[in-house]
């Protein structure tokens, strides 16, 4: 949890001009810039006047031709298309703190359950984090005693997972608070494959109606959501797009004639690490596939022919539209390379 009062004191501490500045050009006649009363054409809309207000005293934007509004952490949100939570984070790193924030945010996670410690240990430690958890609990002696751990992990033996289990218990006996020590460093090191880890028991029972087995991300492909029948062009139209990042487009096609195949869609969800959904005549499928997007924290660029397909609810989501006609979809392709790549680079 972000403590309370640092946004109020990151705001303080980092000038709004000084983040609105690469995005916009002032108008040197209407600014004031010792008042800290700036005026630019509004980066969120094309004008040729400038409407978009930035007042540094209050720390708020606001472009009176398309209402947009906000602070800091919005405008860095909106216009590097990133979560709010790296916003605050790319924030506390310009004011330096960045340390402060690591620290309360751990203070606040509670501690993985010590099995799921065992599991990140077994897919991610090497020999040297072993001497890191050694230095830090003062357990090296154990560590490197051990006639097995070390051993059956370079040899990558079958008793390694029990070895690494036989540690935890023996420090969760001696109670010294090395084994929470051990948790928090996983976390800190390891952060994505703990709460993963942590969310495979809570797809348990999704595994037996469904048939997919929860894995960790791999982040390896852009999935493509999109409904069947005469989407063939814009289809390539994404691809190209993807073609200027380092991932594959993938689609979920012909995927929902059969429920069986229903693991292969949550298998391609799981496994994208941007979500593309187009939204063009309400398909269910599509906004089923959102959905899980969406609750398992993937990145979504909706996209659409026509913004009244976009419910109200998610109006506030950034969609692209585009027309289906070849300069239509080219557009899309540029468009599209633009927010991939932005969302990638984070
Ligand atoms: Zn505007």
């Amino acid at each position: 949890m972000i403590p309370p009062g640092f946004l109020d004191r990151l705001r303080q501490s980092v000038h709004l001009s000084d983040i609105v500045a690469p995005s916009v050009e002032w108008d040197q006649k209407k600014s004031n810039f010792d008042e800290g009363d700036l005026w630019a054409c509004c980066p969120f809309h094309a004008e040729k006047t400038a409407c978009f207000h930035v007042d540094n005293n209050k720390g708020f934007y606001y472009c009176f031709g398309c209402h947009a509004k906000g602070d800091i952490v919005s405008f860095l949100r909106d216009t590097k298309d990133i979560s709010f939570a790296a916003a605050v984070r790319r924030l506390a790193f310009l004011a330096e703190m960045d340390i402060e924030l690591d620290i309360a945010m751990n203070q606040t996670q509670p501690l993985p359950p010590i099995l799921t410690t065992k599991d990140v240990i077994v897919k991610c430690f090497e020999k040297e984090h072993f001497l890191e958890i050694g230095v830090i609990t003062g357990w090296t002696s154990y560590i490197q005693g051990h006639d097995r751990l070390l051993r059956s992990l370079s040899w990558g033996d079958s008793d390694y997972s029990g070895n690494v289990l036989d540690m935890l218990v023996a420090m969760q006996s001696r109670d010294d608070g090395s084994l929470e020590k051990v948790q928090a460093y996983v976390m800190r090191k390891f952060s994505n494959v703990t709460t993963a880890t942590t969310h495979v028991a809570a797809f348990s029972n999704t595994q037996q109606i469904i048939g997919y087995t929860y894995e960790l991300p791999r982040n390896d492909v852009i999935g493509v959501m999109m409904p069947f029948g005469g989407f063939s062009e814009v289809y390539d139209a994404i691809k190209a797009a993807c073609t200027t990042t380092a991932l594959q487009a993938k689609r979920a096609d012909e995927m929902w004639g059969h429920s069986m195949f229903m693991r292969d869609i949550m298998e391609l969800v799981n496994h994208s690490a941007v979500v593309i959904c187009d939204l063009t005549g309400r398909n269910p499928n599509v906004f089923y596939e959102m959905g899980l997007a969406h609750a398992w924290g993937r990145p979504v660029i909706p996209i659409t022919q026509n913004k009244n397909d976009i419910p109200s609810d998610l109006q506030a989501h950034r969609y692209l539209t585009y027309l289906d006609n070849a300069e239509g979809r080219k557009q899309l392709s540029g468009d599209l390379a633009k927010r991939l790549n932005s969302l990638l680079e984070v």
